[in-house]
């Protein structure tokens, strides 16, 4: 058989926007309430998109903010970003370039494969939606991002967010020695 294609993914973000509970939801299939603040974990899926098999590595950080410095582990080797914010938190978005801005600075590059996370979508009933749809969008266009909402707790669009990542991944990798 064939080697499967390694590929890295780090999932980053402020603090207590939903990223482990995404994480978990992809991999264990189930939402935890209460999860206890990550400090990292790393985790394993063979994940096919497009017929190709991937050996994907995720790892789970424990979020940053605008006066984290950003781990080279966060950076180094990682071929994709999922970066995540809540709908429901203002400060959680704008962190997102911020943390876009410092990835793209360790990296050396204008834009890095990402995709632009809008977590907590089932929070909208209840007037708790901070950013609207169009901002997520708009942003990720601003940085040639995919962008998705998502709902860990209802799952939804929980296996689109690693999809769309390496399908950035495989914009940037196809032309290079990547494989
Ligand atoms: P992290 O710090 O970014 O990893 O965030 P967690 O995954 O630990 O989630 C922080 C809090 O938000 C927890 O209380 C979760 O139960 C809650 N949470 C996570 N995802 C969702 C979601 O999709 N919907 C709702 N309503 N709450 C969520």
């Amino acid at each position: 058989g064939d080697i499967l294609k390694k590929r890295k993914i780090v999932v980053l973000g402020s603090r207590s926007v939903g990223k482990s509970s995404l994480v978990i939801q992809y991999i264990e299939n189930h939402f935890v309430e209460s999860y206890y603040p990550t400090i990292e974990s790393t985790f394993s899926k063979n994940i096919t998109y497009k017929g190709v098999e991937y050996d994907c590595e995720i790892l789970d950080t424990a979020g940053q903010d605008e006066y984290t410095i950003l781990n080279s582990k966060h950076a180094v080797g990682i071929h994709g970003f999922v970066l995540v914010y809540s709908v429901a938190s203002r400060k959680s978005f704008d962190m997102v370039d911020i943390v876009y801005e410092k990835v793209a600075n360790f990296c050396g590059m204008n834009s890095i494969p990402c995709v632009i996370v809008g977590a907590k979508t089932d929070l909208q009933q209840s007037k708790s939606r901070q950013v609207a749809p169009t901002e997520g969008e708009e942003l990720a266009k601003r940085h040639h991002a995919a962008w998705v909402e998502t709902s860990a707790k209802s799952n939804v669009n929980v296996a689109k967010v690693f999809e769309l990542c390496l399908a950035e991944i495989e914009k940037t990798t196809s032309n290079s020695n990547n494989n």
